[in-house]
């Protein structure tokens, strides 16, 4: 093995793993009625119209079960305005997954709240058993369903129930995913969604909170910016739930627009045929990747329905250097990967040693797994062809990396992340 150039005759993959398809035409048709009219503020409208904006609360209401769904300005802002809901403030302690995305404990820290790290498991989702030991003193559980893997929730919600403990859903990643037919966000107070460019919905950003709590979406419409025109919402508790709420309730403005709303609504009827297509490509990686020398995939519990934009896998025992030559090749044959295993923070991907605004925390069962991570985006521009090549040019460069002798990979270094 000499040097990351593959060998000659080689496949390389050409496609690109950040290019998200194009907004169908229905939703740029929507987009240009709303820019036409000029009305893109939620709360502009002309006698009898309804606003996008509340259109697609109802629907995405629908579509989950929710009771109430209000739409924000992005992920994030979806998560802090669901823990300011339930009164997290500052000192409060906030458990949440030590392998999650920096928005997460970043929602937690911009409260002046404490965040507060759970182990993974090595299925990637919380470890629950961790979970019971840190609930007493917690004010909150903020659960991240991190790149789709989503853990036993009935368990779960038994244990967050008994510890007095309430839950906030991060469905970021998991938005038209079910654990046992039950939707993701719909097994805590609170579900929060993103529709940034690289989920399950494209509106550059954007976000979506549902709740079946009167009181708890009471406060977080007031949060987002309603001022009295509250009364607009559809999915909305009727105006009881607000008389005392709008008095109290600070206004940290992160309303959605009627231009996201409308490029939303119709991505969300079509939002089951493309959680589908994403699985069909997930499917066809994980079978060309089956039986792999060297490799662990993550389990997928029968209860579990996933919508899998995304591609995990493990290398158990692979030292880092060997790691770094595996991502090297990969790179060169044309296949992105990303590593958590890596000592500085990179593209989009950082751990909780990079997240020195919260207190630091000793996390071996989570450093251990995430020193042995592979993660790969499956963007919908991918043909099946293209997840079947994906997958065989992986499975070609675990072998050769992991059949090679440690000497011969110290020279690699992991390639620069976007
Ligand atoms: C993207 C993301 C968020 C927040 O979404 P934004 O819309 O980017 O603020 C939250 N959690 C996870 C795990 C994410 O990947």
């Amino acid at each position: 093995m000499s040097g990351a150039d593959p060998d000659a005759g080689a496949e390389v993959f050409t496609g690109s793993f950040t290019q998200q398809e194009p907004i169908p035409e229905a939703a740029i048709e929507a987009a240009l009625a709303v820019l036409r009219h000029g009305r893109l503020h939620r709360y502009n409208t002309a006698a009898g119209e309804i606003a996008e904006t509340a259109l697609l609360e109802e629907e995405f209401a629908a579509f989950t079960g929710a009771r109430y769904c209000l739409a924000v300005a992005s992920g994030g802002y979806a998560l802090g305005a669901a823990l300011r809901a339930l009164g997290v403030g500052p000192g409060d302690r906030v458990l949440t997954n030590a392998f999650t995305l920096a928005p997460v404990p970043g929602a937690i820290a911009a409260l002046g709240a404490i965040p507060v790290f759970v182990e993974t498991t090595a299925d990637l989702t919380i470890d629950l058993d961790d979970l019971a030991a840190r609930a007493p003193g917690a004010r909150a559980l903020l659960l991240s369903h991190m790149r789709g893997h989503i853990c036993d929730m009935a368990r779960l919600m038994a244990l967050c129930d008994a510890a007095g403990l309430p839950v906030i859903e991060d469905c970021a990643h998991t938005m038209g995913a079910h654990w046992a037919g039950r939707h993701s966000g719909r097994w805590g107070a609170m579900g929060c969604y993103s529709t940034q460019t690289y989920k399950h919905m494209n509106s550059g950003e954007g976000g979506l909170v549902v709740s079946d709590d009167p009181a708890l979406m009471a406060r977080a419409i007031l949060l987002s910016g309603s001022y009295m025109l509250y009364p607009r919402h559809r999915a909305a508790p009727p105006p009881e739930a607000f008389a005392e709420a709008k008095y109290v309730t600070p206004n940290v403005s992160g309303r959605m627009d009627n231009l996201r709303a409308a490029i939303l609504r119709p991505q969300l009827a079509d939002l089951p045929r493309q959680c589908g297509r994403w699985n069909a490509l997930y499917r066809i990686v994980e079978e060309g990747l089956a039986g792999t020398p060297g490799i662990a995939l993550i389990a997928r519990p029968a209860a579990e329905g996933f919508v899998a934009s995304s591609f995990q896998f493990r290398l158990p025992g692979w030292t880092a250097a060997k790691v770094g030559a595996f991502l090297a090749r990969a790179a060169v044959r044309g296949v992105e990967l990303k590593w958590f295993g890596a000592p500085e923070p990179q593209g989009f991907t950082s751990t909780h040693r990079s997240w020195r605004y919260a207190p630091a925390q000793a996390l071996p069962r989570t450093d251990r797994v995430m020193a042995e991570l592979i993660d790969m985006r499956l963007p919908l521009t991918f043909s099946r062809q293209d997840a079947a090549q994906v997958a065989r040019i992986l499975r070609a460069e675990i072998g050769a990396v992991h059949q090679a002798d440690e000497a011969d990979v110290a020279e690699f270094v992991p390639p620069a992340a976007d």
